[in-house]
């Protein structure tokens, strides 16, 4: 049975390490998936996803936690 894993994988083109939680099969090349992955990284959506995150920032921590 596969586990799911959290991989740090590095885009050349945005220059950014983003993380991606996947269940390799341990027939897999890991190494050709991380670089097909690194292909595919949605360099602009990840780079909004980034300015979200860092705008975000919740007046009541407390009452943010709650909500997951
Ligand atoms: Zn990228």
């Amino acid at each position: 049975m596969a586990t799911v894993k959290r991989f740090s994988i590095f885009c050349s083109k945005c220059n950014q390490k983003f993380p991606v939680f996947a269940a390799l099969h341990h027939s897999i090349n890991v190494d050709a998936w991380v670089k097909e992955k690194a292909s595919n990284h949605d360099c602009k959506a990840f780079a909004e996803q980034l300015v979200k995150e860092r705008a975000a920032r919740p007046i009541n921590p407390i009452k943010a936690s709650k909500k997951s």
